[in-house]
This record gives C-alpha cells, structure tokens and sequence, in this order.
C-alpha cells in the first residue's frame, strides 16, 4: 500500500516537474531580434580598442563591406561578430575591418 502510493507520488512530482519546466522555459528563454539589441557606442571601451566611429572616413571600406557584419543587408545597423549584444552602423568602421571577398 505504502508503495502505491510513493509510485503515485513520484509520479505526480514528476509529472508536474516536467510540465513546469516546459511552461518555465517558454516564459523565460525569449529570443532577441537584432532590432532590440542596442547600438553600439563610440564610449563603449571595445569601440574605443579598435576606433570603431559610426561614420567611416576610410572610402568604400565600412561596416557594410566587412566579412564581419551579419544580420539584414538593408538595415542601417546591424549585429557584428566584433561586437556581440550590438549593433554597428552600416556606414561604421573598425580596426578589425575585413573586406569581403570579391
Ligand atoms: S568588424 Fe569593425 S568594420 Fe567590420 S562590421 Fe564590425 S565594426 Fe564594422
């Protein structure tokens, strides 16, 4: 009889264990679109280690002609491996440019 009913208990807690967990991930883990991530800053310490400005003076090599930026090619500020959680001007410049291949 004892054991019926830690069977049923166990089962009970684990049932509701995973129902939880299940409900608790869809609630917390969120995506983040690239439009939310905030801009990058010329303060940010990062930006200053490697010049990054919002406006490049460097010709045709900006943000948008480097192998690192990502996301939408039409947006005017987009993620950059360089910068993880922000977003980088498309007419930017770093020190880590890196053309893209022809
Ligand atoms: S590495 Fe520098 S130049 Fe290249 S996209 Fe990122 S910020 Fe722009």
């Amino acid at each position: 009889m004892k054991n019926q009913s830690s069977r049923r208990r166990f089962l009970q807690l684990t049932v509701g264990g995973v129902i939880g967990l299940s409900i608790g991930s869809k609630l917390l883990v969120k995506p983040v679109h690239a439009a939310e991530l905030p801009h990058l800053s010329i303060d940010d310490p990062q930006a200053k280690a490697l010049s990054y400005v919002n406006e490049s003076t460097k010709g045709g090599s900006n943000c948008n002609s480097c192998m690192l930026i990502e996301g939408d090619a039409s947006a005017a500020w987009r993620p950059c491996k360089i910068f993880p959680g922000k977003l980088v001007n498309a007419k930017g410049w770093c020190s880590a440019y890196a053309p893209k291949p022809a």
